[in-house]
């Protein structure tokens, strides 16, 4: 592995508890000796990737990272980040101090994304979240007054969730944000949600109904100056999440740590670490090295989830399926690039699964 590494993403799996419509992989309530000796993992495997490796990008995702210990990661990523790096890390409202937000900007963050999910205290509490609306507003201002890159992550369509606020409340006018991402619910069958909708205890809204709200949300934030530049993702100009528009646009990226997908190459990798971590317990590795035309597909088809669109130059399958769906007001087309319209990012995983 040489200078190609340039986006990192490292995976902290550790939560206060499990959310109700969660199926990932998590570690729920475990102690700060298990997060340091995970860290210290992480730590040891950054240090162990090329040493002429410097990273555009790199993104601490979870779980909530927030809850680690994170000194000796930091002193491991600082000085491989190239000088103008974006370097988020998610946070979950409880993790928010003004501690907690200096450390991270000694460590050299400079981008903060938040997961607020709802702005309902019923919905909340239902989620299992463990923090009330108030808290999570606390939060998201404490680190607006820290950071100028700061982003949200909200949830739609979450049973009884008011359509007033669901996924979007006017109150963010006041807070000055630079990123909102907004996912329409998943109900996991693992997930308790999963599992109360199963027995018929919870209604889930309608596909319809949750597309109408994100359509409404949406209209909101672009009245607010937000572009959306990727289906469930909205910046103002200039602030798109350059980690995950790297992945978009098909480059590599270095996953470390229990949950984390990596591409290399046309090698893909799930929990993976460079070196052995030296931590018993962990889910196993797994790798696959995919044929080069399915790593040609991959890197060039999830482009269609972003503003610049695909190119379908070189590929007549492409270009009949996207014409067809131009046909039906999906996709709109300049030469041969092809972008999706609100309508088609409301069924972009069709139009992809025709391209296939
Ligand atoms: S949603 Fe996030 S914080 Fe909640 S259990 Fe899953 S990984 Fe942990």
């Amino acid at each position: 592995m040489g200078e190609e590494v340039k986006n990192l993403y490292v995976h902290f799996p550790f939560c206060r508890r499990k959310c109700a419509y969660c199926a990932l992989h998590s570690r729920a309530g475990r102690g700060q000796e298990e997060m340091s000796r995970y860290c210290g993992a992480v730590a040891r495997s950054i240090r162990a990737l090329d040493p002429r490796a410097r990273f555009s990008t790199v993104y601490f995702g979870g779980g909530s990272p927030g809850m680690c210990r994170l000194d000796g990661v930091f002193d491991a990523v600082r000085p491989r980040l190239a000088p103008d790096a974006e370097f988020t890390v998610e946070l979950h409202p409880l993790d928010v101090t003004k501690e907690r937000l200096s450390d991270l900007r000694q460590g050299g963050v400079n981008r903060i994304s938040i997961g607020v999910q709802s702005f309902d205290d019923g919905v909340l509490s239902a989620m299992g979240r463990g923090y009330s609306f108030s808290q999570a507003e606390r939060a998201v201002l404490e680190a607006r007054s820290a950071f100028d890159n700061v982003g949200i992550d909200l949830i739609a369509g979450y049973p009884g969730a008011p359509e007033e606020t669901d996924p979007c409340s006017r109150r963010i006018e006041g807070w000055d944000l630079r990123h909102v991402s907004v996912y329409s619910l998943m109900v996991e069958e693992n997930s308790v949600l999963g599992k109360k909708a199963a027995r018929g205890e919870v209604r889930i809204p309608g596909d319809a109904e949750t597309m109408d709200r994100i359509a409404a949300c949406s209209r909101f934030l672009r009245s607010l100056g937000f572009v959306r530049y990727e289906i469930s993702n909205y910046a103002k100009p200039g602030y798109e999440c350059r980690h995950n528009m790297a992945v978009w646009r098909g480059e590599d990226y270095t996953g470390i740590g229990e949950g984390a997908h990596g591409r290399m190459g046309l090698l893909r990798t799930e929990n993976w670490w460079p070196l052995d971590p030296g931590v018993p317990g962990l889910r196993p590795p797994a790798a696959e090295t995919v044929d080069p035309a399915r790593d040609g597909t991959e890197r060039a088809i999830f482009r269609l989830r972003t503003s610049e669109g695909i190119d379908a130059r070189g590929r007549p399958g492409w270009m009949a399926a996207l014409d067809r769906a131009e046909a039906e007001g999906l996709v709109s087309r300049k030469g041969t690039v092809y972008t999706l319209t609100e309508r088609g990012m409301e069924v972009c995983d069709s139009v992809m699964s025709d391209l296939v």
